[in-house]
């Protein structure tokens, strides 16, 4: 098989079939042979409904892995990678965000390229709020500078990847996973081919502020020490501080004798002592807990069926 495509769906049933007969469309104008490996990620729509029912009507191979519950996409990715058998893969969203048509470019770069591993699509020109692409910004700010890992800004996980690459990911099985940052680590190289995003297709973002903040922090944790490193030159800097008040009040007790007043001073030390400590713990726990999920080694996602429309036939005949 020339192209296997991995597509992770979470409540997108008014959009799958269309985005499936669109990449039925364009693959086979641009003479590409595909199989499609779609995703349910514990949908709580119809979205399981709609991938059997394109599994059972399709020409075309088609696997569906359904997953027990929602276990998010990155998970998603991963299971769609285990199942992906071409000679390419490719990972695009199930809104019809990720036009099928630049996945057929994609696929022309690598043909072309052999020493290309992985084309990667950017997204170039995203309409976002201005409070969200300063805090996107000020993420790629820090985590470039703390990891040693390169992150490229608009670089999704719109991609499409030669085999040696797709093993390189899956042999990494951690729990926590945050895929800008496995591409990156696992190297290979790399091509960027900007794009132009489109509008959801049809259903809504499953991000919320909350979910983006929680991601960049996975990233900047799974990828670097820099908040311990942070923390430790917090302390540094709080001691070094704290020795010199000292020495002026030694100073000022002997020169000018006992002083009672001075309790708004002790009291904001001690509140901001304590602030500073609750902070490290939670930071040095966030690195603790996920130590702990780790070491337990929970499986990455649990399928409650996985089909094969090419094996049932089979089978049935
Ligand atoms: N997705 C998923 N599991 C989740 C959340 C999202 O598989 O828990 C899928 C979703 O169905 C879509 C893709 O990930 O195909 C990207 O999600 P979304 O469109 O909400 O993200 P955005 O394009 O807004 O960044
Ligand atoms: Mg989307």
């Amino acid at each position: 098989m020339k192209l296997s495509v991995i597509i992770p769906c979470y409540n997108e049933e008014e959009t799958v079939a269309s985005l499936f007969s669109e990449m039925c469309e364009v693959f086979s104008s641009r003479g590409i042979e595909f199989n499609a490996v779609f995703v349910d990620d514990g949908s709580k729509d119809s979205t399981a409904q709609k991938l059997s029912e394109i599994a059972s009507k399709s020409d075309h191979q088609v696997k569906v892995v359904y997953f027990s519950r929602n276990f998010g996409k990155e998970a998603a990715i991963y299971a769609g990678l285990q199942q992906a058998d071409g000679e390419y893969t490719a990972i695009m969203d199930g809104d019809m965000q990720h036009p099928p048509a630049v996945v057929a470019d994609m696929v022309d770069y690598l043909d072309s390229h052999p020493d290309t591993d992985c084309v990667t699509a950017v997204q170039n020109q995203r309409i976002e709020g201005c409070v969200l692409s300063f805090f996107k910004r000020s993420f790629y700010k820090i985590i470039n500078r703390a990891a040693s890992v390169e992150f490229v800004s608009g670089a999704s996980d719109f991609r499409v990847f030669r085999r040696a690459m797709v093993d390189a990911i899956l042999s990494i099985s951690e729990y926590y996973r945050f895929s800008k940052g496995i591409f990156s680590y696992v190297g290979f190289n790399t091509h960027y081919m900007p794009y132009i995003a489109r509008e959801r297709g049809g259903g809504k973002t499953k991000w919320s502020f909350g979910k983006l903040f929680r991601y960049a922090m996975d990233g900047i944790i799974g990828y670097t020490t820099a908040p311990l490193k942070f923390l430790s030159l917090v302390g540094t800097l709080m001691s070094i501080a704290s020795f010199i008040y000292l020495i002026f009040i030694v100073i000022k007790r002997l020169a000018f004798g006992d002083s009672v007043a001075g309790f708004a001073t002790l009291a904001s030390l001690i509140l901001l002592l304590g602030g500073i400590q609750l902070l490290g713990l939670g930071i040095i726990g966030e690195y603790v807990g996920r130590n702990y999920v780790e070491t337990k080694k929970r499986p990455i996602y649990i399928a409650r069926k996985i089909t094969d429309n090419r094996q049932n036939k089979k089978d049935s005949e």
